[in-house]
């Protein structure tokens, strides 16, 4: 057995200083512009009870099927760590009756999901998504909000992004379309592969995720459910498609963008980039007015989608990644050991005034300290020596145009608040 344990799990990563800036800019980014469209925080554990998931997501989805993490724990129980949040946001409406004040409740939320997938570019084990749920309300422009909400998000950070949709049905006018499909399937199914002819039984809308070569020329002739919708369902797809043109929004229809079971009604959307390669879906959402049921909960009209951070972060343009690289306001420089507890001090007294400070404790020369400045691109250096101790004045230097004067530290504060440091 290798007797180190220097890394991590296939399909998981650390995410380092360098690189983690990008991450925060996007999570800004998408706190900011969701609170403007209303949508408030949630955070449900990241364990939960298997059954949440085997319900809510459907017991022969490839999530449920094969790739979730479950363990028994110390209790007995079946856990698993979330592979999505949209089953635990609605376990949290129904738990603490957010549906009891009547109306559309927002919802959004930030953080990790684990599936135990196959390994491939844009595709991780442990990965991030930025999510968000309107509950309470089966109104098109609801919908239409979400969207735009979503590509709103992606505009603001430079990605180029297309938004495709379609509608996928309701109770009413499913069955009989899926018996159509499931009558045309029968004489293509020899043709297709083995994941079709499987779907095809279980779970027949799902044949149109099959992403097989030879099975597209079957797929591209079968009926699709877009043709085949009630009037209701017709109506509200025509709603959203006249919203989502109000917002100046444009879509492209697509017939085999489904979901596979039967709490996904009408509107089912992908937002894709170009610059993704095959895994090019940066986000997937739709209407799941029978999940909360299927919870066990309330009738519940809603809707959500989910945003695959890592995906998003991999095509941030190059001036969305700006220099946001840290920087000491002032790197403290000393002489000496009375020098040293000296700098400490007035390092915490800056920091507590919102100040970056920084102290290199190596205990070295003034010329190292003076180089590590200089590498940090700190902005100011203070020099304590003995003979500023002595005087309560030290020098302060600005790196940027060498210039360095004497002050007290009050001068020094007064200084720095002329800067407009943000804290
Ligand atoms: P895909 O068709 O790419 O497998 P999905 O239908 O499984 O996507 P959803 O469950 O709808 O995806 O998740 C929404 C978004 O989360 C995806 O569009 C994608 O950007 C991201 N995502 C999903 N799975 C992963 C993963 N394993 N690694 C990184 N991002 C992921
Ligand atoms: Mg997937």
């Amino acid at each position: 057995m290798d007797d180190t344990v220097t890394s991590n799990l296939p399909g998981t990563r650390d995410l380092l200083p360098g690189e983690i800036d990008r991450w925060q800019l996007v999570e800004d980014r998408a706190r900011r512009i969701f609170s403007q469209y209303g949508f408030l925080e949630i955070r449900t554990p990241i364990i939960e009870p298997t059954e949440l998931f085997a319900r809510g997501i459907g017991e022969d989805t490839d999530i449920v099927g094969k790739e979730m993490y479950t363990f028994v724990d110390q209790s007995n129980r079946s856990i698993t760590l979330r592979p999505e949040a949209t089953a635990s946001v609605v376990r949290a409406y129904i738990q603490n009756t957010m549906y009891r004040g009547g109306g559309l409740t927002k919802l959004y939320y930030i953080g990790p999901m684990f599936r135990h997938e196959k390994k491939q570019k844009g595709r991780w084990r442990q990965f991030y998504q930025i999510g968000a749920e309107a509950l309470g309300s089966d109104h098109p422009a609801v919908d239409a909000e979400m969207i735009e909400m979503a590509l709103w998000l992606l505009e603001s950070l430079g990605v180029k992004a297309k938004l495709l949709i379609n509608s996928v049905g309701c109770s009413n006018c499913r069955p009989p379309y899926l018996e159509r499909l499931r009558s045309e399937l029968e004489q293509r199914l020899p043709g297709m592969c083995e994941d079709c002819r499987r779907r095809a039984a279980t779970n027949t809308l799902r044949v149109f995720d099959c992403k097989v070569e030879s099975c597209q020329p079957f797929i591209d002739r079968l009926p699709s459910i877009t043709d085949n919708l009630c009037a209701e369902c017709g109506n509200h797809f025509a709603g959203v498609r006249r919203h989502l043109e109000q917002a100046g929004i444009s879509y492209e229809i697509v017939p085999r963008l489904v979901r596979g079971l039967d709490y996904y009604v009408r509107t089912a959307f992908e937002i894709v980039s170009g610059e993704l390669g095959s895994q090019n879906a940066v986000a997937g959402g739709g209407r799941y007015n029978g999940l909360s049921e299927v919870l066990g909960g309330p009738p519940v009209q809603a809707l959500g989608f989910a945003m695959g951070l890592d995906r998003l972060v991999m095509i941030l343009p190059e001036e969305q990644r700006a220099d946001f690289k840290w920087r000491p306001d002032v790197f403290l420089a000393y002489m000496g050991e009375p020098a040293f507890e000296k700098a400490g001090e007035i390092a915490r007294e800056l920091r507590h005034r919102g100040y970056s400070c920084y102290i290199d404790f190596s205990e070295g020369r003034l010329k190292g300290q003076m180089r590590l400045a200089n590498k940090l691109n700190a902005e100011h250096v203070l020099i304590i020596g003995e003979d500023e101790l002595s005087r309560g004045k030290y020098t302060i230097k600005r790196l940027a145009d060498s210039r360095q004067w004497e002050v007290t530290i009050p001068e020094l504060q007064d200084y720095l608040a002329t800067l407009n440091r943000s804290i």
